[in-house]
Parts: C-alpha cells; sequence; structure tokens
C-alpha cells in the first residue's frame, strides 16, 4: 500500500457521493422491493453495504465484513428485503464503488486495496449465500419434517376410523342377528327374554360408544369446555360410586372409601371429574373378579387434591402401562374377559383431566392389582390457591356463577 491514498480513505471521503450514487442506483434498479422506499431510505440502505465495508478495510479483517453484513441483511430481512435482493445489493454496492469512486489513475495505487476488496465483497457475498442456502435448507428440512407429520396423521385417522367401523359393527351384527331371531313367533319366552337382553346390552354398548366417540371429536374440535365451579370432593366421588354401585353388586364386587371429610373444595366441573372417577370405578369392577374390592382414597397433597382409586384385579404388565391411556388400546387380559368396552374410556379420562390442568398416574401389579391416581389443581385450571377457605355461602354464589372456560388442549 505504497500511496497515501488507500481505498479506505477514497471511500470515507466520498461516503456522501457513493451513498447518493448507490441509492440512484437501487432506485432505478427495476426491483419492486425498493418501489416502497423514500430516497433518503435508500441512502440509510446503502450506508448499511458500506459501512461494513469501511469496517473491515479500517481493521483489515474480511470476516468482520462478513459479520457486519449478516447484521445489515438481518435488518433488511425485518424490512421485508429478501436474501437475493441482498446479494444484487452487494454486487451493485461493489460495482458503484468501483465506478463512482476509484478510477483507472488509482488502479495502480490500489491494487493491493482493490484485492481485498474484491475479496471481502466475494466474502461477504459467500456469507450470505452459504446464509441463504443455511435458510432454504431449514426450511426444506422443516417442509419434509411437516410433510411427515401430515402422513403420519393420515394414516393415524385412517386406523382411528378402521377401528372405529370395527368397533361399530361388531355391536350392530349382534342386534340384527338376535333382533332377526327375536322375530320368529315361536320362540320360547325364556330365549325371548335372553335375546331381548342381548339386543339391549349391545344397542347400549353401541350408544356408549357413540357418546365416547362424539366426546373425543369434541377434543380433536377443540370444542371441550368445562363449567368450573368450586365442588366438594367427597360429593362428586360418592356420586360416581352411586353410579356404579348397581354393577359392582351384580359382580359382587365391594367399593370402599377412605376417609373423606377433610377435602378442600376444588375448582372444577364437577361433572366431568365424576365421569373420571366413574370410569376409573368401572374399570376396576370390569377387570376384576367376583369377590374383589375396589377402593377410593382422597386427600390434600399441597397445592392438589389426589384421588386414587384401586383394585385387585387382574393388573396391567408394566409393557401395557402406557397405551392404555390411547383410544382403542385394550389388553389381552381385558379382552379374555369379554367385559365389552371400546378401549376409550382412559383416553377420555386423560382429556378431561389435562383440561383441568391435572394428570393422572398408573400402578400395578400384573396379577394383582391396579391403582389409578388422579391429580386436581385445587385451585383449578389456571387459578391462584385460594389463601383461605371457602365459606358454604361463598361456595353457593361462586356455584350459581358458573363460569364457562375454553381451554388449549394437547394434541390428541
Ligand atoms: P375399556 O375399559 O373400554 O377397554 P379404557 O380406556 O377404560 O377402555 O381402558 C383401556 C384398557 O386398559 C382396558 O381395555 C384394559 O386393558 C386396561 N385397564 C384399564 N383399567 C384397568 C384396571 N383397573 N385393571 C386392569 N386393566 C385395566
Amino acid at each position: 500500500m505504497g500511496s497515501g491514498n488507500s481505498l479506505l480513505q477514497i471511500i470515507e471521503q466520498n461516503v456522501e457521493h457513493l451513498q447518493d450514487a448507490i441509492a440512484r442506483r437501487f432506485r432505478n434498479s427495476g426491483r419492486a422491493v425498493f418501489d416502497d422506499f423514500e430516497f433518503e431510505d435508500l441512502r440509510t440502505f446503502a450506508w448499511s453495504h458500506i459501512d461494513p465495508i469501511l469496517q473491515s478495510l479500517r481493521y483489515e479483517d474480511q470476516y468482520l465484513f462478513s459479520f457486519f453484513l449478516d447484521y445489515s441483511s438481518g435488518r433488511n430481512a425485518e424490512k421485508g428485503l429478501p436474501m437475493e435482493d441482498n446479494l444484487f445489493t452487494l454486487g451493485l454496492v461493489s460495482e458503484t464503488i468501483w465506478e463512482c469512486v476509484v478510477d483507472e489513475s488509482h488502479a495502480d495505487d490500489l491494487a493491493e486495496n482493490l484485492g481485498q476488496l474484491v475479496g471481502i465483497v466475494g466474502k461477504g457475498k459467500d456469507g450470505i449465500a452459504a446464509n441463504y442456502m443455511t435458510q432454504r435448507d431449514e426450511l426444506l428440512g422443516e417442509l419434509r419434517e411437516s410433510n411427515a407429520k401430515l402422513m403420519e396423521d393420515t394414516k393415524r385417522k385412517l386406523d382411528f376410523l378402521a377401528k372405529v367401523s370395527h368397533e361399530l359393527k361388531t355391536p350392530l351384527t349382534s342386534v340384527i342377528a338376535y333382533s332377526e331371531q327375536l322375530m320368529d313367533s315361536g320362540l320360547p319366552s325364556e330365549i325371548r327374554v335372553e335375546f331381548s337382553k342381548v339386543v339391549h346390552d349391545q344397542s347400549s354398548k353401541l350408544l356408549q360408544l357413540i357418546e365416547d366417540l362424539m366426546e373425543l371429536s369434541k377434543f380433536q374440535n377443540d370444542r371441550s369446555r368445562l363449567n368450573l365451579s368450586w365442588a366438594d370432593p367427597a360429593t362428586v366421588i360418592e356420586e360416581a360410586i352411586g353410579t356404579v354401585q348397581v354393577r359392582a353388586r351384580q359382580k359382587e364386587i365391594t367399593i370402599e372409601t377412605g376417609a373423606m371429610q377433610d377435602l378442600p373444595k376444588t375448582h372444577m366441573d364437577p361433572f366431568r371429574v365424576q365421569q373420571v372417577i366413574w370410569n376409573l370405578l368401572t374399570n376396576g369392577v370390569k377387570y376384576n373378579e367376583p369377590g374383589g374390592t375396589v377402593t377410593v382414597d382422597a386427600k390434600r397433597q399441597g397445592d392438589e387434591l389426589m384421588i386414587a382409586v384401586s383394585d385387585d384385579g387382574i393388573g396391567i404388565k408394566p409393557e401395557n402401562q402406557e397405551m392404555i391411556f390411547q383410544s382403542f388400546h385394550q389388553t389381552e387380559d381385558a379382552l379374555a374377559m369379554l367385559e365389552g368396552g371400546a378401549g376409550l374410556g382412559l383416553d377420555i379420562v386423560r382429556h378431561y383431566l389435562n383440561l383441568h390442568g391435572g394428570r393422572i398416574a398408573v400402578e400395578s401389579v400384573y396379577g394383582e392389582g391396579s391403582t389409578f391416581t388422579v391429580y386436581l389443581p385445587i385451585a383449578g385450571p389456571n387459578g391462584a390457591v385460594p389463601d383461605r377457605c371457602e365459606e358454604e355461602g361463598d361456595l353457593v354464589a361462586r356455584k350459581q356463577d358458573v363460569e364457562a372456560v375454553e381451554l388449549q388442549k394437547e394434541p390428541h
């Protein structure tokens, strides 16, 4: 660099002139992206390219240039300038520098500097291009990923549809077969009663299945609502026991409850929580032998209400303990008991608890029994824990003021 006229000095001395020249070229470039910019904006934009060149010449650091350019392209991207326009502007800036402030007479003096300029502009361009490619690759990766997910979703939906059709077809086939038999007027009355019972049971099963499916589809469509109020867990539990008692007695299963008197009022949808407990109790009865026991315990644990439903029934093998919470998943042992059900209950339970901000856990010893434990936040889905117990009067008032809460749900 023998001359006093270094490229850095030339650019520094001509910054204003360069800014105008570059801004004019931006304006005349025919690129739609510049149409909305005022001339002053274009000058600022020109500066955002000249500045990194100056900085890197000052520090004789080519990488610094890439860094500054990345920074300015980031700012440009925020303004909506696409990457390829960045590459274009960079080319235009270096051309303008060459044509406007460097002339043939400088060429010898500046040979070294010019090499440097070509180098740094090239590096900057490469840097941006590499960035651009990386971004493109990342986008492509994301696209492939979401495509695979969509395919998987479609497959899952088709599987679901196949299972639903199967589950609907089985009871319907027996309803048709038995009702055809019932049309035979010569059928002895005890057989008639027996067949009518089959028709009744299978139709009830169909109805239950359809109700469960409708419930699940509400979760899928984000239409599930909770009617929250401050409710007494003991009452909710007792009502759930009441609805399963007949079935339990028929099967000679005893339902026992632990101490319930000191349970805190909990901000919940009592009807939904009752359905949760009813589901767990029904399973405790279904997957149990006559003479068995189902026990319900409840207590406060920190900010949560804990309800445990235990049975001394068939139990669940460790490898099945996760999958039973997914739709239509039933264990072979349960299927062998011919206890009905389509494997939707626990999925619905899980969704209700998610809506409440709660959760469920299972512990089971195969052949000995299972415990399903429900945890519900006392304050409800996203409230704070009340710092005093609700007075009965408050409770009645609050109960009247039932709020409908729509909540974000986990993907099914
Ligand atoms: P369903 O009872 O209609 O099959 P659920 O979703 O309630 O559907 O339960 C899914 C499966 O989990 C059952 O089919 C059964 O295999 C298993 N399961 C649930 N609860 C129990 C239990 N208390 N003891 C043993 N197995 C159970």
